[in-house]
């Protein structure tokens, strides 16, 4: 009798008592908080645009999933002012799960609906990022940033999409002649409004081998843009490459050698995104769930993650999580977040200094000249995305050598990720590149 009291008793404290001394810790802002991992998407759909859900549906699962920041990027439009989905657009796209889900979790006092099922005219409301942010935002644990992917194109065809996140106005795609115009266009506009607005945006180039869009010269001479997507969930988006396009891994040293070693400039920093389009198990091609970035920072808001983003004190993950990251100049030393039964391969990689940085066309089998990034491996000597080393184990360190102008590590499981993708069959992390600082000051000096 006693023994089922205790445990009854351990039962009600646990079950009860506990969570509410966590939940009474929390009610305190803390004035000196610890620097934490907090895990985030910036890219991502909606009925805004062409994703197949609810925005809050949307974010409730991320929510669920343990993420805590996340940015809603619809095609050229912000979640603001009025919006109506029809139900037959709902249904079509969804094959009939969106509204009915929609409906269940939030519930009829929620929902706004105009029209009738009967006369075929029902319409759903779109409810903006004011409401659905109150909606779901949790203080240290969940909060939402607004974004657009700015879809673009240039005179030539290409197909251009970059994401702005944390902005405060629409910013209409710009146009221009080549990729790099585009880009460049587009980067001065965020950066226009960033200065307008006082607010911190961030600007990242997506997925650049959709269509074969970007190429690592594209990327070299912005100086001002320092992000990309490495990795990008959704499967027909090329970013493992094929016989005529380097993978995006390959871009990111190719640019980050030719932007340091021609213009003295930093490095890329590479992240990874979902880009969902389908929530409901339809289709595989962009489910939620494949890539996303652990930032490190104090305090769980945009300005200061955007700050982390800055201080490239984050890494990309299709699954590999780390525990810690640190660079001291002498070495680049990772410690991993272990799951049981997985084994970790470390690839360091970079390149030298004195690294051939001339490049040739690729030709297809007719000789003709692809549009694509020049190949650099043609020379003798040091190569551009030399592996520095490779190894195996939990906590993989890499000494420099001296010569390096930058290194950064790729760690892959030899498990599935939590969502397979069919573009790579084991999870990954991709750490920022490190130890090139000090050759931008020198560069700069000089
Ligand atoms: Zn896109
Ligand atoms: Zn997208």
């Amino acid at each position: 009798m006693n023994a089922h009291f205790s445990r009854r008793t351990i039962f009600l404290i646990l079950w009860y008592i506990f969570p509410m001394l966590v939940i009474g810790a929390e009610r305190e802002i803390s004035s000196a908080p610890p620097p934490q991992w907090w895990k985030g998407n910036l890219h991502t759909h909606t009925f805004w645009s062409d994703g197949n859900d609810f925005p809050e549906m949307v974010a409730q699962w991320y929510l669920d999933q343990g993420y805590n920041f996340l940015a809603l990027s619809d095609h050229n439009i912000l979640s603001q002012g009025q919006k109506w989905v029809s139900l037959e657009k709902a249904d079509r796209s969804s094959s009939g799960d969106a509204y009915p889900k929609y409906l269940q979790r939030f519930g009829g006092h929620w929902v706004e609906i105009r029209g009738s099922r009967e006369e075929g005219n029902l319409e759903i409301r779109l409810k903006p990022f004011s409401e659905y942010r109150a909606l779901v935002e949790q203080r240290n644990r969940f909060i939402m940033i607004q974004g657009e992917e700015i879809t673009d194109g240039a005179d030539n065809g290409m197909s251009i999409h970059m994401n702005a996140t944390h902005l405060g106005d629409l910013i209409p795609p710009p146009g221009g002649k080549t990729v790099k115009e585009v880009i460049a266009n587009s980067l001065r506009l965020v950066q226009e409004q960033s200065h307008r607005l006082g607010r911190p945006i961030l600007f990242h180039v997506n997925h650049l081998n959709y269509k074969w869009g970007v190429t690592a010269e594209d990327l070299v001479g912005i100086i001002d843009n320092r992000f990309f997507e490495v990795w990008n969930g959704v499967d027909d988006d090329e970013d493992p490459g094929d016989a005529e396009h380097p993978s995006t891994d390959e871009i990111w040293d190719i640019a980050n050698t030719l932007r340091m070693a021609t213009f003295g400039a930093p490095p890329l920093y590479g992240l990874a995104t979902d880009d969902t389009h389908d929530y409901h198990g339809h289709s595989e091609t962009a489910k939620p769930g494949r890539g996303w970035v652990m930032v490190r920072a104090r305090h769980l808001t945009p300005e200061s993650l955007i700050k982390a983003f800055h201080r490239g004190d984050f890494y990309a993950s299709t699954g590999v999580m780390l525990k810690n990251i640190d660079f001291d100049e002498e070495r680049l030393a990772i410690e991993i977040e272990p799951v049981e039964g997985e084994t970790y391969t470390t690839r360091f990689v970079g390149s030298r200094r004195g690294v051939n940085v001339e490049g040739v066309s690729r030709r297809d089998g007719e000789g003709n000249i692809i549009r694509t990034t020049l190949d650099y491996t043609s020379s003798e000597g040091p190569q551009i995305g030399e592996v520095f080393s490779e190894v195996t184990g939990n906590l993989p360190t890499y000494r420099m050598e001296g010569d390096e102008l930058y290194v950064r590590a790729i760690i892959t499981s030899d498990a599935e990720p939590a969502v397979p993708s069919k573009e790579f069959p084991f999870k990954r992390a991709w750490t920022q590149p490190v130890g090139w600082a000090r050759w931008i000051e020198s560069e700069s000096r000089n």
